[in-house]
């Protein structure tokens, strides 16, 4: 019989009742540490004060109003969203899928506003995740999240990850720009090197085409840049954000250049609840916080030593992880043993974390982590590892071949 919740997860038994900084209780109170943080939403960890004392105010105040008037919140973001950014202007949504729906819209305007509506495709890699959305299952091109929702939104051109030479044979008479995740999140801590980026960016000025950034994961300093784009000092025409913007509540953006958004016009997109003051409040409260050079420091000071850690761990666990990648604390463990039973291994240690794809479990903890943190979670993935290896060492040899 079918679950009350349409059952699309598939869901760890753990009930979490409430948390505290980088820590989650269940309901009967056993503490884990989250090094998966509501996968990259919970930035600033859990019950941040500045950001509860900014819904409880605003929560006094108004709740929701239509974007058919002015809501001040939504311009005091935009501000600081424009001020911290290469950005010149902002549509806020409710999700990341939603941030992208406006991106790909708006790419395709802006070339519809220039003559040349021909211009409709956007170039991906593969590997890529942009969310569930119809268009976004299209543009991120997984085949597992396609099947069977009848056929695939067209204006989209896939090429392999990484490869900057197809990517540039691919850009053609349609081609309305490149939109790409400087590090790939769910496709499994994948990350573009800068050089690449660079070249991508300058790919798409000689085409007059536009480059789309996916920093709905990247963002907000989980590289230890405010955005992943800094680290190959480019800026993107269009980018889109969502996750640890509003801290945990819902809440997206797509941030353009004036030029990119010139198709944008009255009338051409809108969302009831996109911008919605509860999210303003939030998130304004939350981009203050991390957009401190301050911030950005202390999130690079913690990736730097996570790394050096982990580093050790795979020295002295080689046959259960590969390898470390990733930017800061955007980091994946590249597994032996299926990155499944590393996750369900770390989280017998209550620690949490998140899978991806290329067998990598992804560490992506509150960005307001302390060493003392970094030191338990090293020491949980230690024993993790231990336990996995008495678990291969009990078990029969398959290659033996007696029993088929
Ligand atoms: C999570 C994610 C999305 C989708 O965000 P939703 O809020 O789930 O719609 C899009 N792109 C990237 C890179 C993501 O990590």
């Amino acid at each position: 019989m079918i679950t009350p919740v349409l059952p699309t997860y598939a869901r760890a038994d753990l009930e979490f009742e409430r948390g505290e900084g980088p820590y989650l209780f269940t309901t009967s109170g056993e503490r884990y540490l989250d090094f998966g943080a509501g996968i990259a939403v919970n930035a600033l960890g859990y019950t941040h004060p500045a950001l509860v004392a900014a819904l409880v105010e605003q929560a006094g105040k108004v709740w929701h109003l239509s974007n058919i008037y002015k809501i001040p919140g939504q311009e005091k973001l935009a501000r600081q969203l424009v001020d911290a950014t290469f950005a010149d202007t902002v549509f806020f949504t409710n999700s990341g899928a939603e941030a992208l729906e406006c991106a790909i819209k708006m790419a395709r305007k802006y070339h519809y506003a220039g003559g040349a509506s021909e211009r409709h495709d956007l170039i991906t890699f593969e590997g890529a995740f942009h969310g569930r959305t119809l268009a976004t299952i299209a543009a991120g091109g997984n085949a597992k999240y396609l099947e069977g929702f009848g056929p695939a939104m067209p204006g989209f051109v896939q090429v392999p990850f990484g490869d900057v030479k197809a990517l540039e044979k691919a850009i053609g008479p349609n081609t309305a720009g490149v939109l790409i995740e400087p590090v790939q999140g769910e496709g499994g801590i994948r990350v573009l090197p800068n050089e690449d980026l660079r070249r991508i960016r300058a790919l798409c000025d000689e085409a007059g085409i536009l480059l789309v950034l996916d920093e709905v994961q990247t963002g907000f300093g989980r590289t230890g840049q405010l955005f992943a784009h800094e680290l190959a000092s480019i800026t993107p025409d269009i980018m889109a954000v969502a996750k640890a913007l509003g801290g945990g509540f819902p809440v997206g953006a797509c941030l353009a250049t004036e030029s990119a958004a010139r198709g944008m016009v009255v009338g051409t997109h809108g969302s009831t609840y996109g911008g919605n003051p509860l999210a303003m409040a939030v998130a304004g409260a939350a981009v203050a916080l991390m957009t401190k050079p301050e911030f950005l420091a202390h999130v690079r000071d913690m990736g730097v030593k996570l790394r050096q850690k982990l580093a050790m761990l795979v020295d002295q666990h080689p046959t259960i992880i590969e390898s470390v990648r990733g930017e800061a604390l955007m980091l994946g463990l590249k597994t032996r043993v299926t990155n499944t039973e590393l996750v369900e291994a770390l989280r017998a240690e209550h620690m949490l974390t998140v899978g991806a794809g290329d067998n990598v479990v992804r560490l992506l903890p509150p960005l307001i982590i302390d060493e003392t943190h970094l030191d338990e979670a090293i020491e949980k993935i230690g024993r993790a590892c231990v336990a996995l290896e008495a678990k291969i060492a009990a078990a029969p040899v398959k290659a033996a071949g007696g029993v088929a």
